[in-house]
């Protein structure tokens, strides 16, 4: 009998990470300084982010060690199952294979430990004492606290104040793994004090809670840094331990994917999957198969299928600089009504690179057609999922069913990137039929474009 569960021992945990940048199919355009115009000098981020990390950003060494420390807390839930959805399968009459890789099991829940633990060791090794963030749901905020508690380095997390209120548990999570927790806008920095005083019940909103992150973290440079939990470059480098394992289990039950899925809100989880596959089919040119890759995402913030590839701010309150991707444009708000987490307005650049070229295609899910995928996953494999990986269930169910009109075995391969434990308020809603199909419109993001170009007349006439 063919096992369900494929498992590596420990030390078979990754001891280098995967640097896609020097086998992209085209230079990655530099982030801009909307100021001068010009490239930022990555020597002006190491005032916000920890100065390896800032290395890591611009490296185009191909593989990255990973520091034994790092691979020493991996080892508390990496190497990671690579899991056969035998019956899905059975459940769809499907002649195509299965497989997840299930990142549901690391402590905090989902992939996002795989880089919070690696950020905050470099934070430490640099001398510094305290890592500072903003949350919204809480996902990235847990494994950023998780992260900090490996290395006695303090956190602390500016959380909306409109979750921090209605969801309690990953706050209480945080402080759990000893993080300090503000609600956003706090009495902590001058940007939150003027809100507070202008209205004290503010909701407040991502871009607030980034700005009061920063603000924190410039006003004390000596001991603190800020940290980012999706997006960036070294945040999907430290990702690959998640693809480069599934390589590995793959080659031991002699099968390959045809297909590689995963979700994208800013693009880590999936890149961290994709690119070691990318790797061997592309630079190595050593894949058994032309493996595809699908990338997914909601109607409801549609970047990759709706938004337009030009530089735009990664926050509402435009403080980073200018990075080239697909935006729905820095002003976007996501609708009330979208449960389905992904709610980020850009995604990473090296990903937008390969959605530009076709290498990755794009597909855009409603919230009713993800929640039915997940209901129908649950029941066949027992396993609830965060909302987030449901849009690639949605597209492996599709390429599934596709095989079973041709009668092709393909082998199609995602990536669960975090159990939906804390989520049960969205599949309450979903189950009493409270959750509309919404679909963003593609005016909304044009307006929003137009703005950025009367902001930014120059804009188009950047040479990259
Ligand atoms: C944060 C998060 C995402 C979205 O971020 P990516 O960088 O696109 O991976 C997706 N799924 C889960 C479970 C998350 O916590």
């Amino acid at each position: 009998m063919v096992d369900d569960k494929i498992f590596l021992p420990e030390d078979e945990i990754p001891k280098q990470w995967y640097n896609i940048l020097p086998d992209l199919p085209k230079p990655l355009p530099p982030p801009i300084d909307p100021s001068s115009k010009q490239p930022v000098r990555p020597e002006m981020l190491e005032a916000i982010f920890g100065k390896e990390l800032v290395r890591q950003e611009v490296s185009q060494d191909r593989w990255i060690d990973i520091p034994e420390e790092v691979r020493e807390v991996y080892r508390l839930w990496r190497p990671t199952p690579l899991i056969r959805a035998r019956r899905l399968e059975k459940l769809l009459g499907t002649p195509a294979k299965i497989y997840y890789k299930w990142e549901g099991v690391s402590p905090p829940g989902s992939h996002k430990p795989n880089t919070a633990v690696a950020q905050a060791y470099y934070l430490m090794k640099q001398g510094l004492e305290r890592a500072t963030t903003e949350t919204g749901a809480g996902q990235w905020g847990s494994a950023l606290a998780f992260g900090c508690m490996w290395f006695g380095l303090k956190a602390t997390i500016y959380m909306v104040r409109a979750s921090y209120l209605q969801k309690p548990y990953r706050r209480v999570l945080m402080q759990l793994y000893g993080a300090e927790v503000f609600p956003s806008p706090s009495d902590k920095t001058d940007s939150g004090k003027k809100l507070l005083a202008e209205n004290p019940e503010h909701p407040g909103s991502l871009g607030i809670a980034i700005g009061e992150a920063i603000e924190d973290t410039l006003k004390h440079q000596d001991t603190t840094r800020y940290t980012l939990g999706s997006v960036v470059n070294h945040v999907l480098i430290h990702q690959t331990v998640v693809g480069l394992e599934s390589l590995k289990q793959f080659a031991l039950i002699d099968d390959y994917p045809d297909v590689v899925i995963g979700c994208v809100g800013g693009g880590s989880s999936f890149s961290g999957t994709f690119w070691p596959f990318y790797y061997e089919r592309y630079a190595a040119k050593k894949a058994p198969k032309p493996v595809e890759f699908i990338a997914t995402e909601p109607t409801a913030c549609p970047t990759m299928t709706k938004g337009i590839y030009t530089y735009d701010h990664g926050d509402t309150a435009r403080l980073t600089p200018l990075l080239k991707m697909h935006t729905l444009g820095h002003d976007f708000v996501p609708a009330p009504i979208h449960a389905g987490g992904l709610r980020y307005h850009g995604d990473a650049p090296t990903l937008c690179l390969l959605v530009n070229e076709g290498i990755v295609k794009a597909r855009a899910y409603t919230q009713t057609e993800v929640f039915e995928a997940a209901k129908l996953f649950t029941r066949a494999e027992g396993v609830v999922l965060a909302p987030e990986p449901t849009h690639a269930v949605k597209a492996v169910i599709d390429e599934a069913l596709k095989c079973k009109e041709t009668g092709e075995s393909k082998t199609i391969f995602f990536l669960g990137c975090g159990h939906g434990h804390f989520d049960m308020k969205a599949y309450e809603d979903f189950l009493e039929k409270k959750l509309p199909a919404y679909e963003y419109p593609k005016e909304a993001v044009e307006q929003s474009i137009k703005r950025l170009k009367e902001l930014y007349p120059w804009l188009d006439t950047l040479p990259y």
